[in-house]
């Protein structure tokens, strides 16, 4: 069945996209992407009044969809340039692949819960969006097509997983919340052209545990 986008939908998602940019996001790609992407496809038709709200919301299986904010936060933070190979850690719903999807990136995205893997790969067709879906452990990144110009945690990690780190190309970035599980500083580690590892440190967020061998243990 397709998915209805409405004038109320765009309207509402226009203020949002309002909401965000108070808060701080300045990247009008970011912003743009946030207004064209139908967020309440992403959420159950029961909650379909939440889906405008700058929220994170369950999506079953013990997992949440990120609060728009945090969406754009780290899509801001990754400087995704049309053509870019993204990885990204945790699809959850498939609603931050389709906003890099939306920037232009050619998207590889990793969840370890089999049920909302599937179900992102449903809804991602629906709504006419090509990405590379995989069901796997994501704290090991996705060799097989590494180098990436970017990567993206949608979890909270323990540590730095230095896998991912190895499979960023030069000038690439990874964007990944580390602390305990319950709050996590956002970080932005950059591989400059000559192979040297900085470290920026942003706001703390509160997102659900990275499992998996270089994340928490179950
Ligand atoms: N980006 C998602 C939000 C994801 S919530 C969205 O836009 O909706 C975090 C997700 O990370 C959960 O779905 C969880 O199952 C997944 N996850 C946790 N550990 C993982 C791992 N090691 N590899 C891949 N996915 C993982």
């Amino acid at each position: 069945m397709p998915i209805e986008d409405s004038y109320k939908h765009k309207g509402m998602r226009r203020q949002l996209v309002n909401k965000i940019r108070a808060k701080g996001i300045t990247d009008q790609n970011v912003l743009r992407a946030i207004n064209t992407v139908p967020r309440h496809a992403f959420l159950d038709n029961a909650f379909l009044e939440h889906a405008y709200q700058d929220k994170a919301f369950q999506i079953g299986e013990g997992q949440t969809i990120s609060q728009p904010y945090t969406v754009a936060f780290q899509s801001q933070l990754l400087q995704v340039k049309p053509g870019d190979k993204i990885l990204e850690i945790g699809t959850g719903s498939g609603y931050q692949c389709s906003v890099l999807l939306e920037l232009g990136a050619k998207v590889y995205t990793i969840e370890y819960n089999w049920p909302l893997h599937q179900r992102a790969a449903r809804l991602l067709k629906t709504l006419g969006y090509q990405a590379h879906l995989v069901h796997g452990d994501g704290t090991k990144g996705m060799p097989s097509f590494a180098p990436y110009d970017g990567i993206i945690v949608t979890a909270g990690a323990p540590t730095v997983p230095m896998t991912l780190v190895e499979q960023l190309a030069p000038g690439g970035k990874l964007v990944i919340p580390v602390g305990d599980r319950k709050s996590q500083k956002m970080l932005l580690i950059t591989k400059e052209p000559g192979g040297k590892i900085t470290k920026k440190e942003f706001d703390h967020f509160s997102f659900v545990p990275l499992l998996g061998q270089h994340g928490w243990e179950k």
